[in-house]
């Protein structure tokens, strides 16, 4: 398939996501995961339309933007390495897996202007997901007070692995309230305007239960074994 077919599929579904809610779809940004496909790939979707690029590995984000540029707005997506920071932090807009303070001790340091990060709430519970654990969401953001290159720009969570719908609604839903519970401090550092939930899987559910980013890798862009 197409991205541009892909994107205009995924485009209605966020439509009818929107309309069944009342939201408006141009609060929803759609990044797409483009870590199982090539660069020629990555590079159809920025011809389709698509302005944000998701990354979940520094060698991939790197080898993406050697060859694609720094013009799209370039998302981190996956676990971040205290010493893979350095190599990735002048061509990334957001990095949506902020988890623990030394991370964000080092990305502190070596920015010299804000950089927009996202907390990752585990908020499904499974043992195998990083993200901190919804109560201890507060806390952390007090503590982040003291690096004035964090901007704590939102929250971002998965849903865990199941067909029931309502246990992955719920699961955003606790991340919603999380947000209300941020913004209710009006903390100038942390505005947390954003919440990055949905994949491939469940972003509908995602956009109905008021996610601003959608990470969609399979259903856009495709996975290596569909791309060649
Ligand atoms: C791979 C990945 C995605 C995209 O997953 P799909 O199911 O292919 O859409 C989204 N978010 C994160 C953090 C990922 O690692």
């Amino acid at each position: 398939m197409k991205v541009r077919e892909n994107l205009e599929v995924i485009q209605n579904q966020i439509a009818d996501a929107c309309k069944k809610t009342g939201r408006n779809p141009e609060e929803i940004k759609i990044i797409a995961v483009t870590k199982y496909v090539s660069p020629e790939r990555a590079q159809e979707a920025i011809e389709a339309g698509v302005t944000h690029l998701g990354e979940n590995r520094d060698e991939g984000l790197l080898h993406k933007i050697g060859q694609l540029g720094d013009k799209p707005v370039w998302h981190f997506i996956g676990t971040l390495q205290t010493r893979k920071v350095k190599s990735i932090i002048e061509h990334v807009t957001y990095i949506h897996s902020l988890d623990r303070l030394s991370l964000a001790k080092e990305i502190n340091k070596r920015s010299d202007s804000k950089v927009r990060c996202l907390i990752q709430v585990n908020a499904s519970g499974e043992e195998s997901k990083h993200g901190l654990k919804p109560e201890d969401v507060i806390g952390f953001v007090q503590e982040l007070k003291q690096f004035s290159n964090i901007e704590i720009s939102g929250l971002m969570a998965m849903a865990p692995l199941t067909e029931d719908e309502q246990v992955i609604r719920e699961c955003f839903r606790t991340v919603k309230r999380l947000q209300a519970e941020v913004q209710s401090l009006m903390y100038d550092y942390a505005p947390c305007n954003e919440l990055s939930m949905g994949m491939s899987n469940d972003f509908q559910i995602a956009v109905e239960e008021g996610s601003t980013m959608v990470r969609i890798g399979t259903a856009l862009v495709g996975n290596e074994s569909e791309v060649h």
